[in-house]
């Protein structure tokens, strides 16, 4: 029987071992730290939305054929068939699955339990520091104070995302250099600007549209000391992150009003200030305490470039075009954003040009990676994790069926 050795004992990790294993290999299991899939148990806010009902390319960037083709072979379906035959009992709330139980947990401990019923060893506190490939096309690792050896080598070992910066993406294995690598940045994070507004905002949560470089997200916003967070904000930073560091403006555009048009703003700003109608003594705080969190207020009034006590009725056509620019078009320049250790995964990783669709590296036969070493980001929902499981199985396997042929 061969052996594959497995560099990182996360999501991805995990999953290529359960597999390899199930396929009639010798996976070992190689984790850097004193327990295996530690940020598996952060997911979610500890629930684990592991994968979604709604799977397209368009959840994920990064090598569009490549994600096709590789949701083509591991589709929602095949996600809870895997942890249901691990025994896990899943639950879905508008389209995102997690356990049951509703915690990170019970998706580690079906993991683990298969390992242990497989009999795959695992080797904890043992981070590997040097791989290299050996003559004969074998892999040689060194994993804490032991050196390995194995006939495939699956690299699952993650990305700096809720963690800091590592010195660079694979510096313990120099024959990467032959691959092209992008080098991470944050995704799936914070957006910082200073326009001034942020203390004032600090810890507004509220319904709302964020566009940025062509996106339109909507959800929850989280309006912070530092900018703007939440899931929208999340879903477009990718895009805003690798901008800024292309040193190219980026402007989000925020919509506090997403579910009324234009239009309709437009038509009870009008009927507000209509004195038949009783509303026209009211103050424009007073009216806005009907529509916004309170503390949104004060931002919206100064951006129209009007007072709070301003009666409604006694309001321009100008102003109150303002107003509703203020509400349904608020210009927030980006300056920053969250670091590694504020993002839940990273952009950048080995190209999927370098891969075929088992995972494998083109230039170094027997060389696979998973997961977030893999240059595909997917979008807030589970997409990430059903990558990282996804990618895990189908290189396990592979891995396994090469070394038996
Ligand atoms: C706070 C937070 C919440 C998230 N929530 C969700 C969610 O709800 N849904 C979702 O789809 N995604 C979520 N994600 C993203 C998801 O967790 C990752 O995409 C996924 O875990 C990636 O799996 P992986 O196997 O590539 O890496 P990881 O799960 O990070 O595993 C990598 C493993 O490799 C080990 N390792 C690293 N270097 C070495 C080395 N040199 N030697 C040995 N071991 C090493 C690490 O210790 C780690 O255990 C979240 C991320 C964060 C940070």
């Amino acid at each position: 029987m061969k052996k594959i050795l497995i560099v990182g004992g996360g999501a991805s990790g995990l999953a290529a071992a359960i597999s390899a294993a199930e396929a009639g290999a010798a996976p070992v299991l190689i984790e850097a730290r004193e327990q295996t899939g530690k940020k598996l148990l952060k997911t979610g806010s500890g629930r684990c939305n592991f994968t979604n009902a709604y799977m397209d390319p368009d959840r994920y960037y990064g090598g569009p054929g490549f994600i096709r083709s590789f949701l083509g072979r591991f589709s929602t379906e095949d996600c809870l068939g895997f942890f249901g035959e691990l025994g896990l009992l899943a639950r879905e709330r508008d389209g995102y699955y997690y356990p049951y139980s509703n915690s990170a947990a019970s998706v580690l401990s079906v993991l683990n339990a298969r390992l242990r019923a497989l009999q795959v060893p695992v080797l904890m506190n043992s981070p590997v520091t040097h791989a290299s490939v050996l003559p004969d096309g074998c892999f040689s690792v060194k994993a804490g104070e032991q050196t390995l050896t194995g006939d495939s080598l699956i690299i699952s070992s993650g990305s700096p995302a809720g963690a800091d910066a590592p010195a660079g993406p694979f510096s313990w294995f120099p024959e990467l250099k032959v691959l092209r690598v992008t080098p991470y940045l944050p995704a799936l994070t914070m957006l910082y600007g200073s326009e001034g507004c942020e203390r004032v905002w600090d810890g507004v949560r509220c319904r709302g549209s964020v566009t940025a470089l062509g996106r339109t997200e909507t959800g929850e916003l989280q309006l912070l000391a530092k900018g703007i967070s939440g899931i929208p904000v999340f879903q477009v930073s990718r895009m805003a992150v690798r901008a800024l560091q292309e040193n190219e403006p980026v402007t989000a555009e925020l919509d506090f009003m997403p579910d009324y048009g234009s239009e309709e703003v437009r038509r009870l700003l009008t009927e507000a200030s209509d004195p038949d109608r009783g509303t026209g003594t009211k103050t424009l705080e007073e009216l806005l305490r009907g529509w916004l969190p309170r503390k949104l207020i004060p931002v919206i009034l100064r951006r129209a470039g009007l007072f709070s006590d301003r009666e409604v009725s006694g309001l321009s056509g100008k102003e109150t075009g303002s107003l509703r620019e203020a509400l349904k078009h608020f210009t927030y320049r980006v300056t920053g954003n969250g670091s590694f250790r504020e993002a839940q995964t990273v952009s950048g990783g080995v190209d999927t040009a370098e891969l075929n669709d088992d995972f494998e590296a083109r230039k170094i036969p027997g060389l696979y990676f998973t997961g977030e070493t893999v240059d595909i980001d997917g979008m807030c929902g589970g997409y990430n994790l059903h990558f990282a499981f996804g990618s895990g199985i189908i290189a396990g396997k592979a891995a396994a069926r090469e070394l038996n042929a």
